[in-house]
């Protein structure tokens, strides 16, 4: 099996749906991120937080994820949401978007 790097992969944070801002998540650029206050389907305690979701780039990714060299990386990964923090590579969740993006498993 390959040996995983979240810097070089970012597989997850493709096609991720919405990855929650919580107010404790500091250090996120705010134009890397949108408002969903209001928005239908969010609970009044998400409203009361003021929660912001990050902002997706045309392709349906992660704002915040850029290309080089070596493949997919976070340049926020120091100060990554906690939503990011707490997903855990080499669970079920992380072999399958890694699949879905066509890397090794
Ligand atoms: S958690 Fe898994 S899918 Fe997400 S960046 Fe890390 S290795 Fe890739
Ligand atoms: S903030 Fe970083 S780790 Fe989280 S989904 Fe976006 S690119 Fe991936």
């Amino acid at each position: 099996m390959t040996e995983l790097d979240c810097q070089k992969c970012g597989a997850c944070c493709t096609h991720a749906g919405d990855i929650s801002v919580y107010p404790t998540d500091t250090g996120i650029p705010k134009h890397l991120t949108r408002s969903v206050r209001g928005r239908v389907g969010y609970g009044s305690w998400e409203a009361e937080q003021g929660t912001r979701v990050m902002a997706k780039n045309d392709c349906d990714t992660c704002s915040a994820l850029k290309s080089n060299k070596d493949g997919y990386t976070c340049r926020i990964y120091e100060n990554r949401p906690v939503v990011c923090r707490e997903f855990p590579a080499g669970s079920d969740e992380c072999f399958a978007a890694r699949k879905l993006a066509g890397l090794d498993t």
